[in-house]
């Protein structure tokens, strides 16, 4: 299914709405990078000029989609970039909510994070089956991170982990570590990033809002898994990623694919002013990654008096709200790291809004207030 969402569309929404006296949304933007609702891919997609292109290649597809009869027959939908699927030995998806067992999170969803909310059982049901869909049923060992929100990245080797990132702290003591997981399935290892050219190994990373990034080499068939949520955008975890790449497997940027997964988005992720300052002290382009939304309720407008408040000016909370653009951001680090523009993906979903059916299409923890479960993004060398 094509769509494609323009100011012109959604213009039409409004007018439609406007006569009969309702206004539509409640936000504007005024600043960066999403205009209006209107992704800037439209018209722009043939444009990889690398460097300073702001463009969102939206370019993705579902297995239910792609094989035009309906969804597999787990009822999981897997979302995957487009043109991955011409390396055979390239294995990756992204899970979305649909087609698993868990109840706590709706019924027959598919959690895949060990929550404290869910039943064990449901969780290792719902990897098995997401396994299964992502591996073609080729053999698939999935190794997954105890997140810390970190720029650490993993090596996994043939017979566990071959170095931790240099930590002067107690997670040090992992390095060399040969167990990957507890028996039961659970993570040992601390850490935001995997890289791997182990057949049969599935990196997963876990996400409900934070960005999953892939990437892969597709001449040394080497792959990378990163969690990259706002502190992990900061800490550059996926520079640091294709850099731990380049040492490991001689990587050239050239042979780079990359996929940023559906994550939220700056539609939905206001953030502190604290976090525009860390990331303006450490990239030139943080400028590009926010904007600033204002409030623009019609019955505030038109009853002013109503919303005074007695704070001093400055505390009010009425006042542009700022929105981080987290898939930008991660873009922008796959660029910088040498990747060839029209060789990144962006999935351009977001967790936080994104339908299917009358339901969330994804996990989000912002959209579900903290009760969520968890999607994961597995890419792995085919066993
Ligand atoms: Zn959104």
């Amino acid at each position: 299914m094509d769509w494609v969402e323009s100011a012109e569309a959604i213009g039409e929404v409004d007018e439609l709405l406007a006569s009969v006296g309702l206004g539509h949304g409640r936000r504007k933007t005024l600043t960066g990078t999403w205009h209006g609702g209107e992704r800037r891919a439209k018209g722009k997609e043939a444009q990889s000029s690398g460097s300073v292109s702001h463009t969102f290649q939206r370019r993705y597809s579902t297995v239910g989609s792609e094989k035009g009869e309906g969804q597999p027959a787990s009822g999981i939908e897997v979302v995957r970039a487009a043109g991955w699927e011409r390396y055979a030995w390239l294995r990756h998806g992204f899970s979305t909510r649909a087609g698993g067992v868990s109840e706590i999170y709706g019924e027959g969803s598919l959690n895949l994070g060990f929550t404290k909310e869910d039943e064990a059982a449901h969780v290792a049901e719902n990897r098995r089956r997401f396994l299964a869909e992502v591996a073609g049923g080729a053999a698939a060992r999935l190794v997954t991170l105890r997140q810390i929100h970190s720029g650490m990245v993993r090596v996994i080797g043939p017979g566990g982990v071959e170095d931790g990132e240099i930590f002067p702290t107690s997670q040090s003591r992992d390095v060399g570590h040969p167990v990957l997981q507890t028996a039961d399935g659970r993570a040992v290892l601390r850490g935001d990033g995997m890289v791997t050219d182990v057949p049969g190994v599935m990196l997963g990373v876990q996400v409900a809002d934070c960005v999953p990034v892939l990437v892969a080499d597709v001449r040394r068939r080497a792959v990378a898994a990163f969690h990259a949520g706002w502190r992990g955008t900061l800490a550059r975890i996926v520079e640091r990623g294709i850099g731990r790449m380049r040492l490991r497997y001689g990587s050239r940027p050239e042979d780079l694919v990359a996929v940023v997964g559906p994550a939220i988005g700056a539609c939905c992720y206001s953030v502190g002013e604290e976090v525009r300052h860390e990331f303006e002290s450490q990239f030139g382009y943080a400028a590009e990654l926010f904007s600033e939304v204002y409030d623009s309720d019609p019955v505030r407008e038109r009853y002013p008096l109503l919303f005074l408040t007695a704070r001093a000016p400055g505390h009010s909370n009425i006042g542009p709200q700022i929105h981080l653009d987290l898939w930008e951001a991660n873009r922008r680090q796959l660029l910088c790291a040498g990747v060839k523009a029209k060789r990144i993906a962006v999935v351009g979903e977001c967790t936080a809004c994104a339908r299917m059916g009358t339901g969330l299409k994804y996990f989000s923890h912002r959209g579900e207030s903290g009760l969520a479960g968890r999607m994961m993004a597995v890419v792995g060398v085919a066993g």
